[in-house]
């Protein structure tokens, strides 16, 4: 279990922009995590990962405590986190950066079942260089595929589906499924998206960086935006003109 206690966080200029959130993933589960922007999801992400470094608060895995493990004892142990955006450089291709992710040569058939399994066919990517000539979904799956080749045991998604088309993010959610279904992984998945929140074993909304509710999808979804706690800032007004 990856557990998440009481975690704090505040940016350099002292404002406090994740000031109490708990929760636990279990491997074999996912966790959606929603809420309004700028409630602190990323910042959430980025502490679990070891990017910040929080004020308060500790993170356990598997009974572990690694609060004060940096990021590569982190991603060791198995901690994967999803890069917003690849790294590019002229002639990186596919199979460096999934040998790169996973820290060892990649057999064929090694690439080929991390390829399929976020549904890219081997031989058409394998070679192709990371660029813009990839459309915004092959860049997620890819990046995905990233996270899979390195075999972690943990997984935190930030918002899968910025920049996929929704055909694309349906084959994507059915990759989270089947990740689940192998009970190795505990994934995250930060998300505005229904169809990852229907999936979701639990959802979290995190709001003003604040765990303001946790449930089951059939508890959180009927009221997810009635909800005083995270109703947006009018249009041109910030909530303390209220
Ligand atoms: P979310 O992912 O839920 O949209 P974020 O975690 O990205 O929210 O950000 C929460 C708040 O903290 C926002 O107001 C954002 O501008 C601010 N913030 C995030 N990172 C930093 C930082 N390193 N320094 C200062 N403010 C930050
Ligand atoms: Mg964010």
């Amino acid at each position: 279990m990856l557990e998440i206690k009481n975690l704090a966080f505040s940016a350099d200029d002292g404002r406090e922009i994740v000031t109490d959130i708990s929760f636990n993933v279990e491997r074999g589960q996912i966790v959606a995590i929603t809420g309004p922007n700028g409630g602190g999801k990323s910042t959430v992400a980025k502490l679990i990962a070891g990017i910040y470094d929080s004020n308060r608060g500790q993170i356990f895995i598997d009974g572990e405590d690694i609060t004060d493990k940096d990021i590569t004892s982190r991603a060791q142990m198995g901690v994967g986190y999803a890069f917003q955006r690849p790294v590019t450089f002229k002639g990186f291709t596919v199979r460096d950066m999934l040998i790169m992710a996973a820290g060892r040569e990649l057999s064929s058939d090694e690439l080929k079942e991390i390829l399929g399994t976020v549904g890219l066919c081997m031989y058409d990517y394998i070679d192709r260089e990371i660029n813009a000539n990839l459309s915004g979904g092959e860049q997620k799956r890819i990046e995905i595929a990233t996270v899979l080749a390195r075999k972690t045991k943990y997984n935190v998604f930030d918002e899968p589906e910025a920049g996929i088309d929704i055909w694309s993010f349906q084959k994507l959610i059915s990759v989270f499924e089947n990740l689940r279904r192998k009970k190795e992984v505990g994934q995250i998945i930060i998300s505005h998206q229904r169809g990852i929140l229907d999936i979701a074993d639990k959802i979290v909304v995190i709001s003003g960086g604040k765990v303001v509710r946790e449930g089951k999808p059939e508890e959180i979804l009927p009221t997810l935006f009635d909800s005083d706690d995270y109703k947006n800032c009018p249009v041109g007004k910030r909530c303390s003109d209220e």
